[in-house]
């Protein structure tokens, strides 16, 4: 493990600490009741604050930092673009923007050719229904509960977690739909079959009750991520792309959380064989070092906008300093085989151990991933699999699901826990010793589950 640097000094980290609760205003929080941790730097799969704690990052900060922390090939390429061009408008043609947009759609599947940049996810899911509504003069867009696409109008409106707010208005054309998931079926399916038939079977139907020829997109997280990495059966995402030629609707696979290695493969649609219309992308394309998302384009959707204007884009559409970081990051993870690692570390170490885990707790109810990229579904119950915690808990009805938390950051580790689950989702750098020191402090973590089963 890296040693810390710069030396821990708890008066500094106290002091930033103190600034942050006085100016800033925190994602998806109650100002009042979160405290968060000042980190003072951070190398490969570490992270460490003021105080001399150093974690293992079992969740690569929000699932993007997939090439580990402070890469010195990547940190190197924005340095010297930053010497050379900092900022120039979409509308110029640079090096940078040209060769990021080519080593991207060289690695995306099929004839997605074309790239599109933004700033992150949510952005590119925008684009990316604006493209299909354009495309086919059409305004409704499906997309699945148990999902999430970001927090902009339409993504946010598109997003199927279990959760609402009145500033969420339902954007007009936003259908949701089942997707498969055996584990919580809502089909009552026996197996994974019968899963992919039936799912397949209730969108035709949502389909013909909504009018085939009023749906622009169907938007689909080609593994869903943050809703529980549900890995779809075989067959299913197939079945898709035969319903959306069938109707002339735009397939739209966001791989904003499954692109870049996560999975084992470049894109997730890989491991399935499927090639979406457009394809959202984020995170992994350069591990966040500088803000970057982008939507690639099939060759029949970007031959639509050869002799029309596409009407659509940003100020800091592929910005210099994010497409420097892009392709010094997709390069050094071509170079050295980082994404055969996750590949090989999900199969050989993270699958298996957190199975035989799974074995000796009784809160652990499902294992289901690939990749580096797992969760563990907690439960009271693994007869009723009735979830730890329920849907949105928080305060004292969180309370299991905060203890296993703790305990995991006592251990050492950085756990990424949403709702009843933890996900282990670590970098596609990650060493075997590493993931091995991650999956005991985890097993010695469940122990704080376990105790609220019944
Ligand atoms: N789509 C998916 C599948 C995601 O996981 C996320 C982020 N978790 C987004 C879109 C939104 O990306 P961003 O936060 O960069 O806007």
């Amino acid at each position: 493990a890296p040693t810390p640097s710069p030396t821990p000094d708890p008066a500094t980290g106290a002091a930033v600490k103190a600034m942050d609760r006085a100016h800033v205003f925190h994602s998806w929080s109650a100002q009042g009741l979160i405290d968060p941790l000042a980190v003072a730097g951070a190398e490969g799969a570490y992270f460490w604050d003021y105080d001399g704690n150093r974690y293992l990052d079992f969740s690569s900060q929000l699932v993007n930092t997939n090439i580990g922390h402070q890469h010195p090939k990547v940190v190197a390429a924005v340095r010297e673009q930053a010497a050379k061009l900092c900022t120039i408008a979409p509308g110029f043609a640079v090096d940078v923007r040209s060769e990021a947009a080519r080593l991207i759609a060289e690695r995306t599947p099929g004839d997605l050719d074309k790239i599109f940049f933004t700033n992150g996810g949510a952005e590119a899911v925008e684009n990316a229904v604006r493209m299909a509504r354009l495309h086919t003069g059409r305004p409704k867009v499906l997309s699945a509960y148990r999902s999430y696409h970001g927090a902009t109008a339409a993504a946010i409106n598109l997003t199927g977690d279990p959760r609402r707010w009145p500033s969420d208005t339902a954007s007009a054309g936003v259908v949701h739909f089942w997707g498969p998931f055996l584990y919580r079926s809502p089909f009552h399916s026996a197996d994974e079959r019968q899963e992919c038939e039936r799912a397949l079977a209730h969108l035709e139907e949502t389909i013909a009750f909504e009018g085939p020829q009023s749906i622009a997109a169907i938007i689909l997280e080609t593994v869903p991520g943050t809703a529980g990495i549900m890995v779809p059966p075989p067959g299913y995402l197939a079945g898709v792309r035969e319903i959306c030629d069938r109707y002339g609707i735009v397939f739209v696979l966001d791989e904003v959380m499954a692109g870049f290695g996560r999975t084992g493969h470049w894109f997730a649609a890989d491991h399935f064989g499927v090639t979406p219309d457009l394809l959202t992308f984020a995170k992994g394309v350069n591990s966040g070092y500088v803000p970057l998302g982008g939507v690639a384009i099939s060759a029949r959707i970007a031959a639509d906008f050869d002799q029309r204007p596409y009407p659509g884009g940003l100020t800091y559409s592929g910005h210099p300093l994010a497409c420097a970081s892009a392709v010094a990051t997709i390069n050094a993870m071509a170079e050295e085989g980082i994404v055969e690692n996750a590949a090989e570390i999900g199969e050989k170490v993270i699958g298996p151990g957190l199975r035989e885990i799974a074995e000796r707790h009784p809160s652990v109810g499902e294992v289901r991933g690939l990749g580096v990229f797992w969760a563990l579904d907690l439960v009271k119950s693994k007869e009723t699999r009735e979830p730890l915690v329920p849907y949105n808990a928080s305060g004292p009805a969180n309370q299991p699901m905060a203890e296993f938390a703790a305990a995991c950051k006592r251990g050492g580790l950085w756990p990424f826990v949403n709702m009843n689950r933890t996900h282990v989702v670590p970098p596609c750098t990650i060493t075997e010793a590493e993931a091995k020191e991650g999956l005991a402090i985890l097993d010695e973590a469940l122990s704080a589950a376990d105790a609220h089963t019944v």
